[in-house]
């Protein structure tokens, strides 16, 4: 990529005083925010991260990605660039998901290491400067797992520790437990990444599949700074979904055994049946089993398509091979539309 789009605020060298330091074309951190509606808490997150990164030193460029918001996120983005060059800022055409946004985010990153984070504060900023030390060191992740969930809802707790033992028992990546999207990735990890175009894309799970030398930072997870949580249990569940699927053939799979197991329960029952009509002759009762039987096949074969169905879905949404994300407008990209 050619710094050209930047050039005109490229020149460190200039010696006029300017409002704030120049970006320049290859930052050594790319700080990545998806942002859907978060009006309230913005200001107070680019006033937290710029101090932080201020204290670490290293050249950066903030890149946020606008979700659709329907609030005025996008006016204080373009205000917040308009402060600092360094932050730049992507508007998709809609709301696509936080997985989608944070794809745009990494796609359009420069940085020679890589940190999503959310916008929440959620997501203590102040941890980066572990990140990039531990990186420094040579390590090519550096993710964050919270040591206890005491801000989430007990639900809560307990959906995502079920749903990290599902997983983890279905598929053959490893996903830790209790480590979200906050982590450092080094380029070639983001450019690894980059090359996976899924559309039903697990992130947590993409992170891991790609491998290289991991390590992690504990912390505590604090609860959000300002505004309201954009995930309910619907979402979260949906999600789950995408997470399991997507890491595993694994319910494929047992909904085969179920068939083997039912058809060979029917082949012994119908040789008990052959045997008992030829010794005892022809009784007529039987009605009650029959219907459990049929109703419970029925069902049986019902959840099985169900299953089939969740697979042939997500195939088909591949098939279609749609880009993943539209943007909508950018600034602060020497080419948005370049991919
Ligand atoms: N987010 C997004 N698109 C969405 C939902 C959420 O970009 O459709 C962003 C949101 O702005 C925030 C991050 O994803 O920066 C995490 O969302 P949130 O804090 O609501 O989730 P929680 O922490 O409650 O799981
Ligand atoms: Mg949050």
């Amino acid at each position: 990529m050619t710094a050209a789009g930047v050039s005109d605020r490229n020149d460190t060298t200039g010696g006029a005083v300017v409002p704030a330091p120049a970006p320049v074309a290859v930052p050594t951190l790319s700080i990545v925010v998806a942002a859907y509606n978060e009006e309230e808490v913005l200001d107070l997150f680019f006033a937290r991260l710029e101090e932080v990164l201020g204290g670490i030193g290293e050249s950066y460029e903030i890149i946020c990605v606008n979700d659709g918001s329907r609030d005025r996120t996008a006016e204080i983005l373009a205000a917040a660039r308009a402060r600092d060059p360094r932050i730049k800022f992507i508007n998709l055409a809609r709301n696509f998901g936080k997985e989608l946004a944070m794809t745009a985010g990494l796609d359009h990153a420069n940085g020679r290491a890589v940190v999503p984070l959310d916008a929440d504060l959620q997501d203590p900023p102040e941890l980066i400067a572990d990140f990039v030390r531990l990186w420094r060191e040579g390590y090519d992740v550096v993710y964050a797992v919270r040591n206890a969930r005491n801000t989430d809802s007990w639900m809560k707790r307990r959906s995502a520790a079920a749903f990290y033992s599902v997983i983890n028992w279905l598929s053959d990546v490893d996903i830790p437990a209790n480590a979200g999207d906050f982590r450092l990735m080094d380029r070639k990890v983001v450019d690894a990444l980059k090359q996976v175009r899924e559309r039903n894309r697990f992130m947590k799970g993409l992170f891991s599949w790609v491998g290289f030398r991991q390590t992690s930072v504990s912390y505590e997870r604090p609860p959000r700074a300002a505004g309201k949580t954009k995930f309910n249990y619907w979402k979260l569940w949906n999600f789950a979904l995408d997470g399991i699927t997507g890491y595993s053939t694994v319910p494929l799979r047992i909904a085969g055994y179920f068939g083997l197991l039912f058809a060979l329960v029917a082949m012994l029952y119908g040789f008990y049946l052959l045997i008992r009509t030829i010794v005892l002759g022809t009784d007529v009762p039987g009605y009650a089993s029959t219907m459990v039987a049929v109703i419970f096949m029925g069902g049986m074969q019902l959840v099985v398509l169900g299953i089939i169905g969740e697979y042939l879905g997500r195939l088909y949404s591949e098939a279609k091979q749609r880009p993943l994300y539209i943007v909508g407008s950018a600034d602060g990209f020497d080419d948005p539309e370049e991919r």
